[in-house]
């Protein structure tokens, strides 16, 4: 593993923040064990040692903190929304003072290297900013009837209790993107976090009910059987609404529950983006766009640049100014010095990784950089280029979720828009083009719900984020985030 040795956090301080982490469940407002004991461990990807063991919540656990959220409805629903924005911003500082904490015990559990985990805990907060100001603007409309004679009064009210599902990739933001509107709306909810990273997500809790979130409005779940616990719950009828982020098999039937009760769902799920560069893009921000765009989280991201397609007249060039910038980074614990690639979640995920990129090298793809594993207790994988790609690789399907740059070459524009469009999902495509007429036209004619145009980066919690396709349904953030959580109402007045 390549790697400085000089390290910025301390042991002493790493098991410090470990320590002072809550570990239990969250339910009504207080802080419990499970049910029966159970506790689950939390690893360090970095080096496979259990960091801590946190509270497993049971199928009743489950129960309690959703009816928890049920009796806890009406009171965050009248709270006027001056106050709810006042909870939002309260967490919004709050984040911010905590932001070194909350960063390391991120990279702890999840491996990101610790500017990013910072980058995340900002990108977090900021939701909570977005939203406190969102909650104060909810409004509503008074018409004529076209025919007269009556009036029109539309109010939105809060869709109730609602369940939110998060996964480990972005242990902290996942939360805030849904946790935000929700209190903004007047929402309670009950949130379970991956089983792999539940540290992060309890620590929110923390700062919520400090920031003065109503006992019950907020509650918090990990858990080593989310199926089992989480699927009465959302089968009750109690919950009115699931917001979830993950894989789109889990999506899938995740929606299958929703239909019993016809629940409100918003579905963020998997990506397969393509990452486009013409032969008139700036080649030099065309890198610097890709390395953003394919290593932001080491890879491990929903809106990663899975696909690579450069025009064949530059992608040799393109190749190599990749490659040069993938064999400079470093690999390592994301506490350490220096480091820009931290592990991959587990072995599984490792293993995956080298299983795709094995594949596309059987079938014709060339190696520029990388290609493969790290020893040593930590599941590390080699920033990896490959060119050539071909199309019956598995990883021109399949999400990589790893540092690995899949380059295939391309010679018309129509042909290259029919490559990024043969895939079931559409979270995101990226376009990089020196001319704003193909630009607007490419993006146009992509399907996908967002796309950067030159950029390598597009999520900002005052933008909608979401997918088109089996990439999901609904957007997070933005002016509309908030829609999520609300009902429509009419009310008919007759005027005669
Ligand atoms: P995942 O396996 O689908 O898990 C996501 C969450 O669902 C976890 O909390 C997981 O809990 C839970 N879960 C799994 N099975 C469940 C069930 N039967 N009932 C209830 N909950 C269940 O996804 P992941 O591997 O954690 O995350 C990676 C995926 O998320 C990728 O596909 C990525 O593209 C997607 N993602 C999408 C976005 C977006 O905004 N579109 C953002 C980030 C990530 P356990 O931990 O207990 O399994």
């Amino acid at each position: 593993m390549t790697g400085t040795t000089a390290e910025t956090v301390t042991s002493h301080r790493e098991a410090d923040v470990v320590a002072q982490a809550p570990k239990q469940l969250f339910i009504d407002g207080q802080w419990v064990d499970a049910r029966g004991g159970r506790t689950l461990d939390v690893v360090d990807p970095s080096t496979g040692e259990v960091l801590c063991a946190v509270a497993d919540a049971s199928e009743e656990d489950g129960w309690d903190a959703l009816k928890a959220a049920e009796r806890a409805q009406a009171e965050l629903a009248a709270l006027p929304p001056r106050k709810r924005a006042d909870i939002l911003m309260r967490a919004f500082e709050l984040m911010h003072e905590r932001i070194d904490d909350l960063a390391l015990l991120m990279t702890l559990e999840m491996g990101k290297p610790l500017a990013e985990a910072k980058g995340e805990v900002a990108y977090a907060a900021e939701f909570f900013r977005h939203f406190a100001e969102e909650a104060t603007r909810i409004d509503g409309g008074y018409q004529t009837a076209p025919a007269g004679g009556s009036r029109f009064l539309v109010t939105r009210q809060p869709v109730g209790p609602s369940i939110l599902i998060t996964p480990w990739n972005f242990p902290l933001a996942m939360g805030a993107r849904k946790i935000g509107p929700a209190i903004a709306a007047g929402c309670t909810s009950v949130t379970k976090p991956a089983a792999q990273t539940p540290l992060s997500m309890l620590a929110l809790g923390e700062i919520l009910s400090e920031a003065g979130a109503p006992a019950g409005s907020v509650n918090i779940l990990a858990t080593s059987t989310s199926g089992k616990v989480m699927e009465p719950l959302i089968r009750s009828g109690i919950a009115r609404k699931l917001s979830f982020t993950g894989s789109t098999s889990v999506g899938r039937t995740l929606l299958e529950q929703c239909a019993g009760r016809v629940l409100r769902t918003s579905m963020e799920l998997g990506g397969n983006a393509a990452f486009v560069v013409f032969e008139d893009g700036d080649l030099d921000k065309a890198v610097d766009g890709a390395m953003l765009a394919k290593m932001r989280n080491s890879g491990e991201a929903c809106t990663a640049a899975n696909r690579i397609f450069v025009h064949r007249s530059v992608i040799e060039e393109f190749g190599r100014l990749l490659t040069e910038r993938m064999s400079e980074l470093t690999v390592g614990r994301g506490v350490d010095d220096g480091v820009k690639v931290g592990p991959m979640i587990d072995a599984n995920q490792r293993d995956k990784v080298d299983e795709l990129v094995q594949d596309a090298i059987s079938g014709g793809a060339r190696v520029l950089t990388g290609a493969e594993a790290l020893d040593g207790g930590g599941f590390f994988y080699r920033p990896t280029v490959l060119t050539d790609v071909p199309e019956s690789a598995r990883m021109r399907d399949e999400e990589i979720f790893g540092p690995v740059a899949a380059l295939t070459p391309f010679d018309s524009e129509e042909e290259v828009v029919a490559a990024v469009n043969s895939t079931e999902y559409g979270l995101v495509n990226y376009v990089y083009t020196e001319s704003l007429r193909r630009g607007l036209r490419v993006a146009e004619s992509v399907e996908s719900g967002m796309v950067g145009l030159n950029q390598g980066v597009v999520s900002n919690p005052a933008a909608p984020f979401g997918g088109v396709k089996e990439s999901g349904l609904g957007r997070e953030g933005g002016p509309t985030g908030i829609d999520e959580f609300l009902e429509t109402k009419l009310i008919g007045i007759a005027m005669d």
